[in-house]
């Protein structure tokens, strides 16, 4: 149903009158397509899949944080159309990616280890602990002081002292840079953990390729189809873990420390530890000699990660059952 296009009329026409009014099966096409989108766009247990190149939509049971799984195979979550994030939720999920997105980090970091010259305001680094600064711009040259920002050359006389000199103020620069210098190594320590992870994902093909030459490989050693399958199931579980370890960073980040956050955080250091090393074993060469035993480590591996993994998101999960869990909503 649409309304007439005309000025101030407000008649309602129906879909097959639009159709026999339509001639141009170009116009048709579209006017179907719009329909479509409308009816998912309107349907709240319905979502478009966002894969791209990807056309078809999803449905759901609830609107709710939830994994649904497109026919192209894609898994996203239906709450907020990411790629499924459990353990962080959707709301902590598009905090941490707006932060993430946003460069004002950046200008924190300038803001902490930068300031401008109080005469010609060219950018300066502090880069040794000297307070006494001399301004980069040949044309300008001038001295300063690092804390208060004022000249130099009263600070070499005693009866000038820049901390007693406007104390409370240069007390609050000094303070609110701390913060800020500390704030900023807490958020690179949570961002570094999960871009190294969200990076070693987009690999994934890269990976699986090379993992299907070693599959041909190891089937030239005397294995037979069926026993080298143990390779493709490891890629997968090792996906599945940096996928998972990738987003508890976006909920840690969040997280206020207390009992139960430091059981998270030796969870995800175990999972961490038994990646890197399953990662470890399918870079590895395989030759005749070593190929049942690489089989065998690899298997064993692959199953304590998936155990580990297990472990963390069923604590999670019941941290948000029993309300374990407390943030800092301030970040
Ligand atoms: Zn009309
Ligand atoms: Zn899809
Ligand atoms: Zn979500
Ligand atoms: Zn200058
Ligand atoms: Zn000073």
């Amino acid at each position: 149903t649409i309304s007439c296009a005309a000025h101030k009329c407000n008649v309602l026409v129906n879909d097959p009158t639009v159709m026999t009014l339509i001639v141009d099966p170009k116009v048709k096409m579209k006017y179907q397509h719009l329909i479509t989108n409308s009816f998912v766009e309107c349907n709240r247990l319905m979502r478009w899949c966002p894969a791209p190149n990807c056309s078809y939509a999803a449905k759901a049971q609830y609107f709710d944080c939830q994994p649904v799984k497109c026919i192209c195979g894609h898994v996203f979550c239906f709450g907020c159309g990411e790629l499924w994030h459990d353990p962080v939720r959707c709301k902590w999920l598009k905090k941490w990616i707006k932060k993430c997105d946003d460069d004002s980090e950046t200008s924190n970091w300038i803001a902490a280890n930068t300031k401008e010259c109080p005469k010609c305001h060219v950018t300066i680094e502090k880069n040794g602990g000297c307070n006494h600064m001399i301004c980069k711009n040949q044309a300008c040259r001038s001295e300063f002081c690092w804390v208060c920002l004022g000249p130099w050359e009263p600070h070499g006389s005693s009866w000038y002292n820049c901390n007693r000199f406007n104390e409370d103020d240069s007390k609050k620069a000094r303070d609110a840079q701390e913060k800020s210098r500390h704030a900023l190594q807490r958020y690179l320590h949570y961002y570094n953990r999960y871009m190294n992870h969200h990076q070693s994902l987009r690999m994934e093909q890269k990976l699986t390729a090379s993992i299907r030459d070693k599959m041909e490989e190891m089937q030239q050693h005397n294995m037979s189809w069926i026993e080298v399958q143990f390779l493709r199931k490891a890629v997968e579980v090792l996906c599945q873990c940096r996928q998972t370890l990738m987003y508890t960073y976006a909920f840690a980040f969040y997280l206020r420390k207390n009992n139960h956050s430091i059981i998270f955080e030796d969870n995800q250091a175990d999972l961490e530890i038994s990646v890197e090393k399953l990662s470890g074993y399918l870079e590895r060469d395989i030759t005749s000699d070593n190929a049942a035993i690489t089989k065998q480590e690899v298997q064993d591996k692959y199953r304590y990660c998936e155990q580990r993994r297990k472990v963390l998101l069923d604590h999670v999960h019941e941290g948000y059952d029993k309300d374990y869990w407390e943030y800092q909503d301030d970040l």
